[in-house]
């Protein structure tokens, strides 16, 4: 039974969330986000996750991925500023974050030892609001200890698989909603439990289930725009919790037009993107 507050969220508890653009703003203002994703064969990942951020309003995007994806990145986000990790093919190095005003870390990272105790290092010495993600997640699954060790306020934003790794396999979906209410509580966190009504679980115990979304967003890269999407409103000034609600809704409404447009089967995850500008503008 719940007996945690919960709310089903809607359009007119979400319009009110929305922070204005200045007129006055210019790009070293709208906030500075670094996104750290992607290894050799998973650069799509740090794409996504780049021009998803970029699309939010967010003033500035760096995006730190190993060597060989360099290219590829700079080729496919233009408006984004690489920085390269001395590792051709994996993130290896931990790196300063006081610049920025938002860090999303995990799509597409991989899972390699020197991967593993770069991301905990990552996590240990970031001092801005964080985005933690795939295999970010799955890092923490196997080595569980560092889990209490995280700053208060950190944004997880798991699959059903991802959340089972970390916090063990459940029966049926209501289970796990209850363990990730817990894990929010418990670490003080805002766990984003994505899937068909994607549950985000605050870190006083209550829980909004997002609205919007279809089962064409089951494809992969999905989660990895997602991520950029809560990075870019972390940066833009947001709070965690406006950050995580403005963002899992957009995502969904996103990914309601291009069904739309484009029917369930055929939604890849670059169509989210490309219909975040109608998801905003129906709600401004
Ligand atoms: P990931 O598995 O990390 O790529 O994340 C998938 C993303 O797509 C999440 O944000 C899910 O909420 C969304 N998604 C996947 N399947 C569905 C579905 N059947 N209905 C609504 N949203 C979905
Ligand atoms: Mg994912």
């Amino acid at each position: 039974k719940i007996d945690a507050n919960y709310t089903l969220l809607e359009e007119n508890d979400v319009r009110p969330r929305l922070l204005k653009r200045d007129p006055f703003a210019h790009k070293g203002k709208m906030g500075n986000a670094l996104i750290i994703a992607g290894s050799y064969g998973m650069a799509g990942a740090s794409v996504l996750a780049t021009k998803a951020c970029l699309r939010v309003g967010v003033g500035k995007v760096t995006t730190h991925t190993p060597k060989r994806n360099c290219n590829i990145l700079q080729v496919s986000v233009p408006e984004a500023i690489i920085q390269f990790d001395r590792e051709e093919t994996t993130f290896s190095e931990a790196v300063d974050t006081e610049d920025f005003n938002a860090l999303g870390i995990g799509p597409g990272l991989g899972t390699s030892e020197q991967t593993a105790i770069a991301i905990i290092a990552q996590l240990r010495r970031s001092q801005c609001p964080t985005v933690v993600d795939a295999d970010a997640i799955n890092i923490l699954a196997s080595h569980r200890a560092w889990l209490q060790q995280l700053p208060k306020g950190i944004i997880m934003t798991p699959h059903p698989k991802e959340f089972d790794r970390l916090e063990g396999h459940s029966g049926d979906s209501f289970e796990r909603l209850m363990k990730a209410r817990d894990l929010a509580e418990r670490l003080q966190a805002y766990i984003v439990l994505k899937g068909h009504h994607t549950s985000l679980c605050l870190p006083d115990g209550h829980i909004i289930f997002n609205s919007t979304g279809n089962a064409g967003m089951a494809t992969a890269g999905s989660g990895d725009v997602l991520t950029g999407i809560i990075t870019g409103l972390l940066a833009r000034g947001y709070n965690q919790e406006n950050a995580c609600v403005v963002g899992m809704y957009l995502h969904g409404l996103a990914g309601d037009i291009a069904a739309r447009e484009l029917g369930e089967e055929s939604v890849i995850a670059s169509d989210l993107i490309q219909n975040l500008p109608y998801a905003f503008k129906r709600l401004n």
